[in-house]
């Protein structure tokens, strides 16, 4: 069911195989943000995105540097006086491509295959990118002009932790000054059905570093007399978590906010197929993280201690008898309103300190903390943009709690103070981050539609409407 403005339908469809053909052309440039070999691949995205919206109409195209080194793409088109002005974000970097091996065709090299784009980037955070794009010059060839300014914001360190992106963000606040956001890097529900995010959970990472000897000792010659650090590790890692899966640190749970009866209802009315989501995890059996609330709860509105990573000692093949000098884990927490993830790096710091055992030096590191951020899924903009996905993909969407974390949304929220919308279009087996990853078309497509649908709506609301909700403004 789309009901679109019938020359800009014209229009797309007339420009259906170009489009495809401009995407792939997008998804070729290898803009891997976490290795420097591809610098030159980032600013040739960037370029071609500059140069894209220049060709369509959008005014001001160009690039900033930012601290991170990646730079950003801005451009705007503010001539739709008396009518609300959106930020609009996405980013245009992407993950590596490993375990290369298991790419069934090259992931840079992107093709059409059962109604999917296919490569790396089709799906996150590209082919949204590209969407946002395609509508803004459907709308802009076919009357001329939008019904709401634009202001595009495309980041290129997404994938690379946003290094650079808060304090570019706090030098040109006036710059990007709107009354409503909108990110586009989320996804669907499961089931491919049509979801709006309203919660994103926060990160606490941290390393636990345990060292004994200053070498690796013989464990016949001094066993029995030091203390190991592989040992003492595991001892201090199982302190971390009760047996049922609820975390030990004091206080962890202090400031989380419960869900609401309402939440609960509504969690427990998704369309969730338990079965299927098992099979996607490949585990003989699910465990819900916490005793008294359900998978999409554990996942969703309740905060997780994980270890990323575990390492010290002989790993090699074979055996050495060895009482290793040191040993050390990754630890991560996803966190949920209100916690607080420097707070929360504190209490697991001494917590970790008090639960030590004697003979070993530990240290905690704080490798780096992102905020939670919940939105009101009443906000005037979010609630045209259910409209909007619901007249095009003909169901509304459903709200979902995101057990991940984008910490741009949070950084907007806190820097901006403006009203976010999460419109993602992504399908949930799009293997984003993995390889194969795809894009379903049907999804980019309608996706497309509904953008332009959402600036139609939206250019019938007040600037001042579309800034409600927002914490400063
Ligand atoms: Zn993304």
């Amino acid at each position: 069911m789309l009901t679109v403005d019938q020359s800009i339908e014209a229009f797309l469809d007339a420009h259906k195989d170009a489009r495809l053909e401009s995407y792939k052309e997008l998804l070729r440039i290898p803009s891997i943000s976490t290795l420097p070999e591809h610098r030159p691949d980032i600013e040739r995205a960037a370029q071609w995105i500059v140069d894209e919206l220049s060709r369509i109409g959008i005014e001001h195209a160009r690039t900033f540097d930012t601290a991170g080194g990646h730079p950003l793409v801005y451009g705007d088109w503010l001539h739709a006086e008396g009518s609300p002005t959106i930020l609009v974000y996405c980013h245009y970097d992407v993950q590596p491509v490993d375990p290369i091996e298991l790419w069934e065709t090259a992931p840079f090299d992107p093709f059409v295959k059962d109604g999917r784009m296919v490569g790396r980037g089709s799906a996150d955070d590209k082919g949204q990118l590209h969407m946002h794009l395609k509508a803004a010059e459907a709308m802009l060839a076919t009357r001329g002009t939008l019904p709401v300014n634009l202001k595009f914001l495309f980041e290129g360190e997404e994938e690379h932790s946003s290094v650079g992106l808060e304090d570019w963000l706090r030098a040109n606040a006036e710059l990007l000054a709107a009354d409503a956001i909108v990110i586009s890097d989320t996804g669907f529900f499961e089931g491919n059905v049509p979801a709006l995010t309203t919660s994103l959970r926060g990160m606490m990472y941290a390393q636990i570093d345990v060292s004994g000897p200053p070498v690796d000792l013989h464990s016949g010659g001094f066993g029995g007399a030091v203390q190991n650090p592989a040992n003492a590790l595991a001892r201090i890692i199982t302190e971390l978590k009760s047996a049922s899966g609820s975390v030990l640190v004091p206080g962890f749970y202090d400031d989380v906010v419960p869900p609401t009866k309402e939440e609960r209802f509504e969690i427990s009315c998704l369309p969730f197929d338990e079965g299927d989501f098992h099979r996607q995890t490949g585990v003989p059996e699910l465990v819900a993280g916490e005793p008294g609330f359900s998978l999409l709860e554990c996942m969703g509105v309740r905060p997780t201690l994980d270890v990323n990573g575990i390492w010290g000692g002989f790993t090699g093949e074979g055996s050495k008898t060895i009482i290793p000098a040191h040993a050390h884990a990754k630890v991560s927490c996803r966190l949920v309103p209100d916690q607080d993830g420097e707070k929360i790096f504190e209490q697991l710091r001494d917590f970790v300190a008090q639960v030590a055992p004697r003979g070993v030096k530990v240290e905690v590191q704080n490798l780096g903390t992102a905020k939670s951020l919940r939105m009101d899924a009443n906000l005037p903009v979010s609630k045209a943009a259910a409209k909007a996905l619901e007249a095009t993909f003909g169901k509304a969407p459903v709200a979902i709690r995101s057990g991940g974390s984008i910490p741009v949304a949070a950084m907007f929220d806190e820097v901006l103070g403006l009203p976010i919308t999460m419109l993602g279009f992504t399908n949930p087996d799009d293997n984003a981050h993995a390889p194969n990853e795809t894009m379903v078309l049907l999804n980019y497509e309608t996706g497309l539609r509904t953008i332009t649908r959402l600036w139609d709506d939206l250019g019938r609301m007040s600037p001042l409407e579309a800034r409600m909700g927002g914490t400063t403004a």
